[in-house]
């Protein structure tokens, strides 16, 4: 068994993963930037580097300075968490060439799934089904025009190196498709470093559904159920559910184990997201996430499965300490993105924690890194704390939420905890009627009434 692990990260995540290690006896070494020396992770790790000044290049994506920290603290392990380096095939390698374990899948894996045109093609020889669109990339206007009549407007670009909702554009006529196919494929070289683009048909009114999946070294995969985060603002999730209210139990059973087994037969090695887009009763799938996710924890609710504990096992090489039939689903979950921005403008909020009081009672869990007196940073995600809701049934989860959200004391700074509270009281949500664009809508019709 590996003795210490390096958290590559900071915020949120970077506690959740040293919770894991402190409770499997595991040493944690946190690194952080000069902005971050006074955050929760570097107080709660046993040791902590600085690997440079505030700006990512400079720190947590400066992959030098992390593997020279990871060595001389004598670490075993690397872990990613995610964003930063967590889909960096180039780091992953890396990491093992300097004799370290990287926390996640093998970097083919991440290059193979980190190519949204490869992952495409890798799941359909899996069996499932893709939302409509050109095989692989398309490089020439000419082309990409006679294919976008074909798969019939509106029509998504997007950029195979796309990720975290950007690099996408939708052309909802011929004449809008020769300016949003060129801006696509100059916003793809400049962010991703890649001009490939492909072409999917742009689903009017889909959920965004997604599988949690975890495999170990030998074999065994296994599905977790699936998360509704349908509610989104700008293609970035704010409010996850599990499990989703338009799958049967039958569905998520079979659909699941066909899942598992194909990822299996990938001999992938971790946790992992298929993610889909649902409509008129069908899963399209559109990516997957080769990490454990923001919005993992509502999956732990329900299963009772402690997903970084087990990914941090099946890493160092051990058997997957469940099976498919020991999975039980209990409850329901939702979980919160709290940031730090204006719950009308969503402009970012920078300042000092002056007052911070945590709800609790039973049923719920709070992942933040916030405390009294904390300078939140102006370099980072604006993701600050998680409310994670766990009860028998979603009408007594959205019920404790309401309560929970109205408990959670954060003054000094602008947070979307009064945006929760409004959608946990909306008739709409509480029935369960919402799709991918319902919070937009939402955010619109409030900032009319003001
Ligand atoms: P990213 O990697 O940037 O997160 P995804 O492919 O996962 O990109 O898509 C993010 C979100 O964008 C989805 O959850 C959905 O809301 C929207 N989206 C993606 N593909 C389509 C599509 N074909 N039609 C409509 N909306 C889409």
């Amino acid at each position: 068994m590996i003795k210490k692990i390096l958290i590559a990260n900071r915020g949120e995540i970077a506690v959740r993963i040293l919770r894991a290690c402190k409770d499997l006896g595991i040493q944690t070494v946190a690194v952080h930037s000069t902005a971050d020396s006074e955050a929760m992770h570097v107080r709660l790790a046993d040791e902590s580097v600085c690997i440079g000044a505030p700006p990512v290049r400079e720190s947590y994506l400066n992959v030098p300075a992390i593997i020279s920290a990871a060595c001389i603290t004598g670490s075993d392990a690397i872990h990613p968490g995610f964003g930063f380096l967590s889909e960096n095939a180039t780091f992953a390698h890396m990491v093992e060439e300097h004799g370290l374990i990287f926390i996640g899948p093998k970097a083919d894996h991440i290059a193979m799934m980190g190519d949204k045109i490869m992952a495409k093609k890798t799941v359909q020889r899996m069996g499932l089904e893709t939302v409509p669109g050109s095989e692989g990339a398309v490089k020439s206007l000419d082309k990409a025009m006679k294919i976008a009549e074909e798969i019939g407007y509106p029509v998504l670009i997007k950029a195979a190196g796309g990720g975290g909702g950007r690099g996408m554009k939708v052309a909802m006529s011929p004449d809008e498709f020769a300016e949003a196919y060129t801006i696509a494929q100059r916003e793809a070289q400049v962010a991703f470093g890649n001009d490939n683009v492909y072409l999917e048909k742009f689903l009017k009114n889909p959920r965004h559904i997604e599988f949690q999946i975890i495999a170990d070294k030998y074999g065994n995969a296994v599905h977790l159920g699936e998360r509704d985060c349908s509610l989104q603002r700008r293609n970035q999730k704010v409010w996850e559910e599990a499990p989703s209210t338009v799958l049967t139990p039958e569905f998520r059973d079979s659909f699941g184990r066909k899942i598992a087994a194909a990822i299996s037969k990938l001999g992938y090695l971790g946790v992992g997201t298929l993610e889909f887009l649902y409509e008129d009763g069908k899963l399209y799938f559109i990516e997957m996430n080769t990490r454990i996710q923001v919005e993992h924890p509502i999956t732990e609710a329900i299963s009772g499965v402690d997903l970084v504990r087990e990914q941090i096992l099946v890493a160092c090489g051990e058997k997957l300490s469940f099976t498919q039939d020991d999975i039980k689903f209990k409850g329901h979950a939702i979980e919160c993105r709290i940031n730090a921005e204006n719950p009308l403008t969503f402009m970012p909020s920078v300042g000092v924690i002056r007052r911070y009081h945590v709800p609790g009672g039973i049923g719920v869990r709070i992942d933040s890194a916030l405390y009294e007196g904390y300078k939140i940073p102006p370099y980072y995600d604006s993701l600050i704390s998680k409310i994670i809701i766990h009860a028998r049934t979603r009408e007594q989860c959205l019920a404790r939420l309401r309560r929970a959200l109205g408990e959670y004391v954060i003054e000094g700074i602008d947070s979307l905890i009064p945006l929760h509270l409004r959608l946990a009281n909306d008739p709409h949500i509480i029935n369960g009627d919402f799709d991918i664009r319902f919070l937009e809508r939402f955010i619109e019709n409030n900032s009319d009434s003001k």
